[in-house]
């Protein structure tokens, strides 16, 4: 029996399907050339946004169209889990709608209680197949225990389960011992992995890490360097950049930044129910390029959230000027059942936040093209993600730019290059 799997979305979602990969394997399946010679299809959704949505229902509908007569589709991932009844009602074509641990191989009946049900098992410690390149993303958490104004993942993800650090030291051991030469830590709210864990046992409050200093990350970063050429960290949320995690990102070698700051407007951010302003955002980083000036930043931004005003697209283009991100990332606004932001009035038309995008981003452009002509020069330890392509520690995979090199160069080796060139996103470099 042969398999097919379609991933959609975020680097979180392809965790899933390595894990989902792992499992077919060791249930006897092959993997398939193409979806339609496949006998089980599998489309890993994503629900965090109205156009990742239909991205996902279009992909379902066309693997419906191209498989093998007989092949037997499935729905899995973050649509199937909000969305189980609904989606599997709408979408006859599908055999199963399997949210997070229901079989995939086996039927799946229609109109099971998918919908707001907290996953009470789901993929973090599954086995993983062998990677072919030679980083890999590793999920440390599921779920997330903050409840911002536009983001429905809560509902359907759950609260934060963090793994334990044997169970993600394994993990990384084994993608180590494979080949894998960086590691790329994911969660919801990765610089609040552990707290569930820590609270469990110690009945403490979350905030009381917020500025302690004592976050369990920390160690597990340091363990996990010790151990790993490269450990890159995702998606830290900035009340939970302390002082000590700053220090213990730089100490590992790659200074990569990537905080999650939706805006600069300290009103706006309130109305998200985020925490931080533009001049606290800025202080962190000030301090991080003092300690590290080759330091790179990345972070993502909502435009258009409800009540955002001109005001408020002013401050995110002056922080936006000031902070000088290597990277940045845009979105429009969409409403989200279950969210907070979904009752709110004051929504903002879409056109009107498509301008708004428009405008920021095309100032971002010029920044990180900026910053990486800054680069040409400079010596970077590149490492060969496959051939004539790899990255520095300025680069994430899949997210950033990538720095062209000779094809002969090995592939997950590690080469000292100097950078001849910059276009745009990407560098050229050559062994130094
Ligand atoms: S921290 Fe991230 S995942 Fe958690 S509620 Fe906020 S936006 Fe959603």
């Amino acid at each position: 029996m042969q398999y097919w799997i379609e991933t959609l979305g975020c680097p979180k979602n392809h965790v899933d399907s390595d894990k989902l990969t792992g499992l077919l394997i060791s249930q006897g399946y092959e993997a398939a050339a193409s979806a339609e010679s496949a006998d089980l299809v599998i489309v890993n959704t994503c629900a965090f946004i109205e156009a990742a949505r239909e991205e996902s229902i279009e992909t379902v509908l066309e693997l419906a169209d191209r498989k093998l007569k007989g092949a037997r589709l499935v729905v899995t991932g973050c649509m199937a889990e909000r969305y189980g009844d609904e989606l599997a009602a709408a979408l006859p074509e599908v055999d199963s709608v399997a949210g997070f641990g229901q079989s995939l191989t086996v039927s799946t009946p229609v109109g099971a209680p998918t919908k707001r049900r907290v996953p009470e098992f789901d993929l973090l410690n599954l086995p993983r197949p062998a990677t072919s390149v030679p980083w890999a993303y590793v999920k440390i958490a599921e779920g997330c225990d903050r409840r911002c104004g536009f983001c429905a993942i809560p509902t359907f993800r759950g609260d934060q389960r963090s793994r334990s650090t044997e169970e993600i030291l394994s993990e990384a051991r084994a993608l180590a011992a494979g080949g894998v030469k960086e590691l790329v830590l994911i969660a919801q709210d990765l610089a609040s992995w552990g707290n569930d864990r820590r609270r469990a046992r110690l009945g403490e409050a979350l905030e009381v890490l917020d500025d302690g200093g004592r976050q369990p990350l920390i160690e597990l970063t340091r363990t996990l360097s010790s151990e790993i050429e490269r450990v890159r960290l995702l998606y830290l949320y900035p009340s939970g950049l302390t002082s000590e995690l700053i220090e213990t990102i730089l100490s590992t070698g790659v200074p990569y930044f990537d905080l999650s700051l939706q805006h600069s407007s300290r009103p706006l951010l309130r109305a998200m129910k985020r925490w931080g302003d533009g001049d606290r955002f800025l202080e962190r980083m000030g301090a991080i390029r003092a300690a590290e000036p080759t330091s790179t930043f990345r972070s993502s931004f909502i435009l258009g959230y409800p009540g955002e005003t001109e005001d408020d697209q002013r401050s995110l283009i002056e922080f936006i000027e000031a902070a000088q991100l290597d990277w940045a990332g845009f979105f429009t606004y969409s409403a989200e059942e279950g969210t907070y932001a979904g009752s709110i009035a004051e929504q903002i038309p879409r056109e009107l936040a498509l301008e708004r995008m428009r405008e920021v981003s095309e100032i971002q452009d010029a920044i990180t093209a900026r910053r990486r002509d800054d680069l040409v020069g400079s010596t970077q330890r590149v490492l060969v993600d496959s051939p004539g392509v790899g990255r520095s520690v300025h680069e994430c995979p899949e997210i950033d730019g990538i720095i062209r090199i000779n094809p002969s160069l090995e592939v997950g080796s590690l080469v000292d290059c100097v950078v001849t060139a910059s276009h745009g996103t990407d560098l050229e470099a050559v062994p130094a």
